[in-house]
Order: structure tokens, then sequence, then C-alpha cells
């Protein structure tokens, strides 16, 4: 099975392994440079971006990991993920900054402060029976994504109420990210995915 990394520094690292482990990968934790390249993909779970930053700088997995991106590693980052994989940001912290990885503009905690986190039912590109069985997307301080690249899928739009439109999962080439967290509902059809990517790649 494919060997893949869960980016262990902060967040949602052992839902995010458990997942993956169920989805037929061998999931392992990354913290050191070292075993960022022992990994044929790599998961950026949610939690806080600010923070993840800078353990990655403290670890000094900053720059390896953005080279090891710019190589081609295969990603997906969820929330927090995405916002780390995001070319350009706005919302940012002050300082902050991105990997980058995705030709995207993402925007942080745009759901605004009024709904800190809901939930939605999604169709998502590359979840086949998604129009039958509807991903159930569970967004918290999510980030959406405001502006594609011309290479970027849209895989999944919020479908109605106030952010009706907005896109929540995007993939370019072999990096995919998603402002929600499908590692917390035990729906595991994008890990799956994931999984999947990374295979074909290998
Ligand atoms: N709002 C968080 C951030 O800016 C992301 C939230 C999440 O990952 N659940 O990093």
């Amino acid at each position: 099975p494919p060997v893949i990394g869960v980016l262990a520094l902060q967040g949602d690292v052992r839902e995010h392994r458990a997942a993956l482990e169920a989805s037929g990968a061998r999931a392992v934790a990354v913290r050191r440079e070292r075993e960022l390249a022992a990994v044929d993909g790599l998961v950026l779970p949610g939690g806080e971006s600010t923070t993840i930053e800078k353990l990655l700088r403290t670890f000094e997995l900053y720059e390896p990991l953005q080279q090891a991106l710019r190589a081609g590693l295969p990603a997906y980052g969820s929330c927090a993920g995405m916002i780390l994989l995001a070319d350009r940001l706005v919302g940012a912290a002050p300082g902050q900054s991105t990997v980058g990885g995705l030709d995207v503009t993402v925007r942080r905690n745009a759901f605004g402060r009024q709904v800190d986190s809901f939930e939605t039912d999604l169709v998502v590109q590359g979840v086949p029976d998604s129009a039958e069985r509807p991903v159930h997307a569970v967004f918290i301080r999510a980030p959406w994504v405001e502006e594609a690249g011309p290479g970027v899928q849209v895989l999944a739009r919020v479908a109605g109420g106030e952010a009706a439109g907005r896109i929540v999962a995007v993939r370019e080439r072999d990096v995919m990210a998603t402002s929600f967290h499908p590692e917390i509902t035990g729906d595991l059809r994008l890990h799956r995915l994931f999984v999947q990517i990374v295979s074909e790649r290998g």
C-alpha cells in the first residue's frame, strides 16, 4: 500500500491517520525532514494554520515541504491544511505566510464570525456517487477558495444558503484541498480519492 504521511505538528492528526488506514494506505506521522522524504503523499490536517506554520519553521520542515511540493509530492489539505497549501491568502494573520503549491486564493475564516461552524451536504467531483449520496461536510472556522487558477479543478461548491456557490474543494494535479473535515464524519470517500491519486502516481 502507499505510505501516506500526516503532518503531525498540530491539529486533528489522529483522525486523518485512522481515515487513511481505513482507506487502504499505510499512515505515518511526519515531523522530521527524513520522515517527509520517506512518504508517497502527505496530508496537512485541520487545526490552526498560524500555529502549524510556526511549528513547520521550528522543526525545519517549512522549506523541505515547499521543495517537496514543487517536486510534485501529492498532498491533501483539509481546512488549515488548505490554507497552508494556498499560493495566495486573504484574511491572513499578521506576518502569516503559506507553504503554497496550489494555484488558488484562499480566504481564511471566510464564513464569518456568526457562523463559526456549520454542516451541509455536497456533491463532490471525483466522488462518483455523491450526486445520489452527498458528502456530509463539516466546516469549522473554515476557509473557502476565493479564486482558482486555470489549472485548478473545482471539485465542490456550497449549494445553498449565504455561502452558495463558494468553492470548498479543489484539485490541481496531485494536490487536493477541502475547506471541510471529512476525517471526522466517517465518510472515507475523500480519503479514498487521495489514496487513489497517490497510488496512480506511484
Ligand atoms: N481557522 C483555522 C485557521 O485559520 C482553520 C480551522 C480549521 O482547520 N478547522 O487555521
